[in-house]
């Protein structure tokens, strides 16, 4: 699936390709919901209805992403309820294995991901994964957003990468997008994010199921 020999730099998206997504669909889907609906004296089905057009809206922008903008517009204290389920937040299958491998080359492995500082955080404290990284990149510090194609621009001038030679593997087909419109030539998505969830069909990259995939050669 890759030449591993070409590949000098190693872009990792964090949710749904490092992590179980499990914990961000079941915290914005049932978790906020279920406090959203204490706060306000509704039914449960009522919160959802109610927030589920309010995500749509915001989605591929930054703001979805940061955890200050939710805690005001739902007036919830997002990153404390984070913390509150914090239990389910967990690696995906081989990503360890994997990671560990990619660290014995010299290769240049950078976390590149859409969380806020907060969220990001919580999930190295709780998944150690940290010390594999060799840069982590919250594109709160870029202010633009993964799926908008200059945040790449941004990202190649603080951390300057051949785009020949570098590899993103991220489960968002519109992150895909953006790094391809801007050039980055190795593109791979992931079919299972969500441990709960099943396999997703992915037409327009090669996906991978897990991390074995691409661990050979590596
Ligand atoms: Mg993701």
């Amino acid at each position: 699936m890759i030449d591993w020999k070409i590949i000098d730099t190693v872009l990792l998206d964090m949710d749904g390709t490092l992590l179980d997504l499990n914990f961000d669909n079941h915290f914005w889907k049932e978790f906020v919901p279920l406090k959203y609906a204490q706060q306000q004296g509704m039914d449960l089905a009522l919160a959802k209805q109610q927030l589920q057009p309010q995500f749509k809206r915001m989605e591929g922008q930054l703001e979805w992403y940061c955890l200050d903008y939710w805690s005001t517009a739902l007036q919830l204290d997002i990153a404390g309820l984070k913390a509150e389920i914090s239990g389910l937040i967990a690696v995906l299958p081989h990503v360890t294995e994997f990671l560990e491998k990619l660290q014995k080359t010299s290769k240049k492995v950078l976390l590149v991901t859409n969380a806020h500082r907060d969220s990001l955080g919580l999930k190295m404290e709780k998944t150690c994964l940290q010390p594999f990284f060799d840069g982590i990149i919250s594109s709160h510090d870029l202010g633009l957003p993964k799926e908008q194609a200059d945040f790449w621009k941004l990202l190649q001038q603080q951390q300057p990468f051949d785009k020949k030679n570098t590899l993103l593997i991220d489960d968002s087909l519109a992150v895909l997008n953006s790094a391809r419109l801007f050039g980055i030539a190795h593109l791979i998505s992931v079919s299972k994010p969500d441990s709960k969830q099943p396999k997703k069909d992915v037409a327009d990259y090669p996906a991978i199921e897990d991390f074995r995939e691409l661990m050979a050669g590596l």
